[in-house]
């Protein structure tokens, strides 16, 4: 069986892992690997090589570490293809889902190949007679990143290329779930001329983060999962004195006007609620029917359900299985729970199979109608293929539906009156807002983060807020005599 180890100071490690956990081909349902779970002295040997590399890192012009940057960058791109096949291999998304998520965490490496701009700061002169102030962004130290198995390549990209760039060393806990195509991204940081050190994976479970939670050498964390375990995460790293930024868990909903483009409506209702099997932090699980758009929803939904064509990862166009065994079953709970409590089941997937993949984790689109928030399967986030229809006789109660619910994190409006679109993204009490769009997800140079459940701490992620979070800044105040500068140089002053 294959093992994967950790990446630490710059090489993968050799020692015989005490723990591990099998790494599964979701579509075939067959373990293809087992991973490390590190223990606490591996996780310190994590820490201490990106402490010892921290100093030579912070200090090398900022220049070089821009050419490092765009190095990686082209290596990403060159390895492109393999990597979107080891994460669709053992995530389960499709191919191009998984091409998608690699060019998305490309905008955040190509946003922080510009950090010589980034990073500038303010100068005023003659603040008092002879007297300049000017401020200083520097990095942090050490920081960590956990992370997600729903996007094993994009979130972590979201976080090491910025703290990187600015001159921080990195420790990243990938998910234990399909962790392959961290250590191949390290190879690739090696490639690109990265020193030993700066950039380290470690592979593991609860005993590695808790770790990186209390060790005094970590100076930030930032984390992206689930809502319960973002809330332990920022309780346990702040009160450890630790910058720590925890992006969570969501229930995004969608609401349809009744003078909506009914098909683009329709279109994205399914594209973004059975997109990579629901397992998407901003996917769309709950649409909010206003009037008479429920009734004309409905049949267009279900016919473009028909459609999907659902296999193994490297097949399929449209979608694959489920993380999980277990996560499959807890998703078919859901839809039983739904019966149970009065929602009215449109599409069924608990008995889909694939042909020649009776063992795969597949879940297949499933559809409910008639759900009301006092319902399981629309107070939970469930991250699976089923979707919910609310119906709201109004567009304020819409409003209302959502901003009653305790996660913000994504949200649209799907509407052809301008006013309505702009009450929506007046009042909406939801970090990322959709016109006309369902899943949006800001590019690169704009900042990623929702609101209330969907987010503790006050920054959110990449983009300008990343360059903030990664950095502090230092005001200088100065006086100076004047200076005499002596020696002769014709040369063309060069950088470095
Ligand atoms: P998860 O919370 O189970 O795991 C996330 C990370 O935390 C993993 O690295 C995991 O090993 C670690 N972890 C798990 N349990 C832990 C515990 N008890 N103590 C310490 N560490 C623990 O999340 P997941 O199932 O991997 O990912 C899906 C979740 O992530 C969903 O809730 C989804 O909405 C959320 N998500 C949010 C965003 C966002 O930007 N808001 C993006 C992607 C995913």
């Amino acid at each position: 069986m294959r093992l994967i180890p950790h990446w630490i100071g710059g090489k993968h490690t050799t020692d015989e892992p005490e723990r591990t956990a099998p790494v599964f081909n979701p579509a075939t349902g067959d373990q293809t690997a087992s991973v490390a779970l590190a223990s606490t002295a591996e996780v310190d040997a994590a820490i201490a090589a990106a402490k010892d590399a921290y100093p030579g890192w912070r200090d090398t012009p900022v220049t070089r570490r821009q050419k490092i940057l765009f190095d990686f960058r082209n290596l990403v791109v060159e390895h492109g293809d393999e990597l979107a096949a080891m994460l669709s291999a053992e995530h389960g998304k499709t191919l191009g889902d998984a091409k998608g998520e690699l060019t998305r965490g490309l905008e955040v490496i190509e946003f922080a190949c510009g950090i010589p701009h980034l990073i500038k700061g303010d100068y005023s002169e003659n603040v008092s007679r002879n007297v300049d102030t000017y401020t200083i962004r520097q990095p942090l130290g050490v920081v960590a990143g956990i992370t997600p198995f729903n996007f094993p390549l994009m979130v972590p990209m979201w976080m090491y290329p910025i703290a990187i760039a600015a001159g921080n060393t990195f420790v990243l806990k990938p998910s234990e779930k399909d962790p392959s195509t961290s250590n191949m991204v390290a190879e690739l940081w090696a490639e690109a001329g990265l020193p030993d050190g700066v950039f380290n994976v470690v592979h593991g479970d609860k005993v590695a983060v808790d770790r990186i939670l209390e060790h005094p050498d970590v100076a930030a964390v930032s984390f992206v999962g689930s809502t319960p375990v973002a809330k332990y995460i920022y309780a346990t790293g702040t009160a450890a004195g630790k910058r720590v930024q925890a992006l969570a868990g969501a229930k995004n909903h969608m609401i349809v006007l009744p003078d909506a483009d009914m098909e683009l409506a329709a279109d994205s209702a399914v594209s973004a609620a059975y997109g990579s099997a629901g397992e998407r932090c901003m996917a769309i699980s709950v649409v909010v029917a206003v009037g008479k758009a429920g009734d004309e929803l409905i049949g267009r939904i279900t016919d473009r359900m028909r459609e999907l064509d659902i296999g193994p990862g490297d097949r399929a166009k449209d979608m694959g299985p489920l993380i999980t065994k277990e996560h499959r079953d807890r998703v078919a709970s859901y839809v039983d729970i739904g019966l149970e409590e009065g929602a009215e089941l449109v599409v069924d997937g608990r008995e889909l199979t694939v042909e020649g993949f009776e063992n795969g984790f597949f879940f297949g689109p499933t559809l409910f109608d008639k759900v009301s928030p006092d319902m399981t399967v629309y107070r939970d986030e469930i991250f699976g293929p089923v979707l919910s229809v609310v119906r709201a006789a109004t567009f304020e109660e819409a409003i209302d539906i959502i901003n009653a619910n305790p996660w913000g994190n994504g949200t649209a409006v799907f509407t052809n009156d301008g006013g309505a679109a702009r009450k929506f993204q007046n009042e909406i009490e939801v970090g990322m807002v959709g016109i006309n769009l369902p899943i949006p997800v800001p590019l690169g140079f704009y900042s990623f983060g929702g609101w209330k459940q969907s987010i503790f701490g006050t920054h959110s992620v990449y983009g300008p807020e990343g360059i903030s979070f990664y950095t502090r800044p230092k005001v200088v105040i100065s006086r100076w005599p004047d200076p005499i500068h002596r020696g002769v140089d014709l040369g063309f002053p060069e950088h470095g």
